[in-house]
């Protein structure tokens, strides 16, 4: 039977399988396996957790949670052909990983996991986004998962961690600091690519908190951060004018000049101004 170890590299896989880099699917293979252990271990401990890995593509990564100790693996792809070469590695790991063909964005892993979870991915840029988008806003809190380490655009990475006054803050870096801890943990060069894209990644590393850090409703949060950031260089007291009559009493309320730019308010503030229309 084999072993991890003795799956043949990654170059052979993508050669006997017929796994050609295909760009609708965002195609962009990780085949060093010294790169993928060190990205697996940015997730933390793994022994005592359930991996939800989502484009596992030829299975780099995943070959390395495996091997860094994943209780289990459950791997979402939505490319078919990548199946036989993600059951080899099922093969070495009997009971440890679990292959899921379904698209990441209509398909919803839950009942094939078991507390707590790990979110590892390295997407395309757009489904990567949708996808935390949608793990960042649930209406309750904590999530389903413990934590997520995810492969982004160097320029999307930095909007996620971004602090109040940076060019990159906005929507993503809120909606990561409201309830989550979000770190970027590593820098992977284009090179690392195969096929090679035109910009840098880097990784991103987010804890749940176990609640959030101030008082809001998700859906009103996101309802005045959008409305804000809608127009980066507008002042506040006119970005969010529609959102209620008293728009300039509100935001004094909530400690923000009317005349306040978005990307000078910090995530507390935000939270009371949509407490503060939220709540009439
Ligand atoms: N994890 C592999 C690696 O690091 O080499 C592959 C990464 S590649 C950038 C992205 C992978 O996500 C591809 O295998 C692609 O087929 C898959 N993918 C793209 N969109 C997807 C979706 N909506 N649901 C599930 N997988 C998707």
């Amino acid at each position: 039977m084999n072993t991890l170890e003795s799956l043949p590299p990654l170059r052979d896989v993508i050669a006997t399988h017929g796994l050609a880099a295909r760009k609708s699917l965002g195609q962009n293979f990780l085949l060093d396996l010294n790169l993928t252990a060190k990205i697996a271990r940015t997730a933390g401990v793994l022994s005592d957790a359930d991996v939800l890995e989502i484009g596992p593509g030829p299975g780099g990564l995943t070959r390395s949670l495996l091997a860094e100790g994943a209780r289990r693996v459950v791997a979402v792809e939505r490319d078919r052909r990548c199946m036989p070469a993600l059951a080899e590695i099922a093969q070495a790991c009997p009971g440890r990983l679990e292959v899921i063909y379904a698209d990441a964005l209509q398909f919803d892993p839950r009942e094939h996991l078991s507390p707590p979870v790990k979110v590892t991915a390295n997407l395309p840029y757009n489904v990567g986004t949708h996808l935390l988008t949608r793990w960042l806003s649930p209406p309750e809190w904590p999530p389903f998962w413990q934590s997520l380490t995810l492969m982004f655009q160097r320029e999307v990475a930095e909007r996620i961690v971004a602090a109040p006054g940076s060019k990159s803050y906005g929507r993503l870096s809120i909606l990561s600091g409201w309830r989550s801890q979000a770190r970027l943990v590593m820098d992977i060069p284009a090179r690392a690519f195969t096929p090679q894209p035109k910009v840098n990644s880097a990784v991103v590393h987010i804890e749940a908190l176990p609640a959030p850090r101030f008082p809001a409703e998700a859906k009103a949060l996101e309802k005045v951060v959008a409305s804000a950031f809608r127009h980066r260089r507008k002042m506040l007291r006119s970005s969010l004018k529609s959102l209620a009559p008293d728009i300039e009493d509100k935001l004094n309320m909530a400690d923000i000049k009317p005349t306040d730019r978005p990307e000078t308010v910090d995530v507390e503030r935000f939270c009371a101004l949509s407490e503060l229309l939220d709540k009439g």
